[in-house]
């Protein structure tokens, strides 16, 4: 299999070279020549097995210069840091709606998923080109990729890595999670901006030529831990499969039959996968978009506009607060018919006049199985509080977006539908303590009490033990200071 890259198809790249580059030197993006298939048979066969086997069955068809052997002990060793034996459970709520829970992980977020993997492929990949050169990993995080990548390379010979999170734009646990980071390999440091001015910036870094060079020169290679690198969308594929066979096994649905699935987006990679997994014959009927007030793609799908011209709003979903959710430019490119010179245009048309448009019936006809929606700060609130009143489950505030959404849909309970669900709800403590109608409370740590009293759910370890953590990490940087740090890292 090989990959092309969305802004020029004759880059044509192996696996290993996509995951290691992570972005196109150009700035596209690496995407698989085609899509490989999966029969109903194949994807049935699945039910009888572990979590980490469906993984590496559906990673294997995708990356063949590793044998499927090698896969399954990646995927093994990666969830078996997981606090659940199916790595990604499927919790029934009710008749026809289900939770996909994929915060089982060490950091409590769908990150985790596939940032428990992508370290030990980067590794692999580097052994398997005679890599010597060190791998620096720049990482721009809304918030949850930033942990989930600083847990998955810390001490991990050969790489380096350099985290970047809105300095006010995440929550208090996750900001905590970050800074505490122990390992001699990691950096990580606040930017003052939002996390599309982090994401803008170091996707620049990536393309610098000036950044390249000193960086080879001084023994470096660069790559990427954000949904934008190949080795972090194909691990999240597999989950699609693995919620599907799952619904096949306890005879909630026949062999064939077609699901929804309803996604909380930000950067457009978790849903992205979910397309992938259509694409290679998983029975999906609708891939619905859940956005919070930063409703972009909202908007996108329903006029076919793309228009970075509207507020920024911080919310209590901070990890889809994104304006320009990158994974859609892989999208376009299908839509596009793979057209690499069209894809090229739309991206510099986003960056030169900040928005972009495609004719809506095209759209509809190439990219029909999505639909979209948003849900504004209350709603979601309430939505926490309800769902938690009716069935005593607790959303996150992201998860609960894409509740929001899929209540107010008028398709839904036309097919069995699944809400991927992307947090633990004490990574956003506080909100959802006041979600719930409690008393508001200023100390993060008695609001963890406080909701564990209100909700009866244990708080996780990894957050609880943060109160006695040091703080290791303290700077705070302007978004164009990326590049010098990363420079100096260089000349070391
Ligand atoms: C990253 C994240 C999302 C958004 O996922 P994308 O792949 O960026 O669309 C949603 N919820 C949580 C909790 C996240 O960490």
């Amino acid at each position: 299999m090989k990959y092309v890259s969305t802004r020029n198809a004759s880059r044509s790249v192996t696996g290993s070279e996509a995951i290691l580059m992570g972005i196109s030197p150009e700035g596209g993006l690496f995407v698989p020549e085609s899509f490989p298939q999966f029969s109903l048979e194949e994807i049935a066969a699945m039910g009888e097995m572990t979590y980490a086997e469906r993984s590496a069955t559906v990673m294997s068809r995708y990356l063949d210069e590793f044998t499927y052997d090698e896969l399954l002990a990646i995927a093994d060793r990666a969830y078996s840091r997981f606090d659940d034996e199916d790595a990604c459970p499927l919790v029934k709520i009710e008749e026809d709606l289900f939770i996909l829970e994929l915060w089982h992980g060490p950091t409590f977020a769908f990150k985790d998923v596939a940032l428990t993997v992508l370290p030990q492929l980067i590794s692999a990949c580097r052994a398997k080109k005679g890599e010597t050169d060190k791998t620096l990993v720049l990482v721009a995080t809304s918030g949850d990729t930033g942990k989930a990548a600083l847990e998955g390379f810390k001490d991990v010979p050969g790489t380096e890595i350099m985290v970047f999170y809105p300095s006010e734009g995440v929550s208090y646990m996750q900001k905590l999670q970050m800074t505490t980071t122990g390992g001699a390999n990691t950096y990580v440091a606040g930017i003052k901006g939002n996390f599309d001015d982090a994401q803008t910036a170091v996707k620049q870094v990536f393309t610098d030529p000036e950044v390249r060079a000193a960086l080879k020169k001084g023994g470096y290679v660069m790559s990427s831990a954000n949904s934008i690198n190949w080795g972090r969308l194909l691990p999240q594929i597999a989950y699609y499969f693995s919620a599907y066979v799952d619904l096949v096994t306890s005879e909630e649905i026949r062999l064939g039959d077609q699901v929804d699935f309803v996604v909380p987006t930000g950067n457009f990679g978790d849903i992205l996968a979910g397309y992938y997994a259509m694409r290679m014959g998983l029975p999906v009927r609708k891939l619905l978009c859940a956005s919070n007030i930063n409703n972009v793609l909202t908007d996108f799908f329903e006029t076919g506009e793309y228009s970075l011209a509207r507020d920024f709003h911080k919310t209590i979903s901070p990890s889809m607060d994104i304006l320009i959710s990158s994974n859609l430019e892989r999208l376009l490119f299908e839509i596009e018919n793979r057209d690499d010179k069209a894809t090229a245009a739309l991206m510099a048309a986003l960056k030169s006049e900040g928005k972009y448009t495609l004719d809506l019936s095209t759209l509809r006809a190439k990219a029909g199985v999505f639909d979209a929606g948003y849900a504004d700060e209350e709603e979601t609130a309430d939505t926490i509080n309800e769902f938690f009143e009716e069935y005593g489950y607790l959303l996150d505030p992201h998860t609960a977006v894409a509740v929001a959404v899929h209540y107010d849909n008028d398709a839904q309970g036309d097919a069995p539908t699944v809400v991927l669900s992307t947090a633990n709800p004490y990574k956003f403590t506080q909100d959802v303590l006041s979600a719930l109608g409690e008393k508001k409370e200023e100390d993060p740590f008695k609001a963890v009490k406080a909701l564990r009293l209100a909700s009866g759910i244990e708080p996780p370890e990894g957050i609880t033990a943060l109160e006695k953590a040091e703080v290791r990490f303290r700077d705070v940087l302007a978004a164009q200071d990326i590049k010098n740090i990363v420079l100096k890292k260089a000349e070391k």
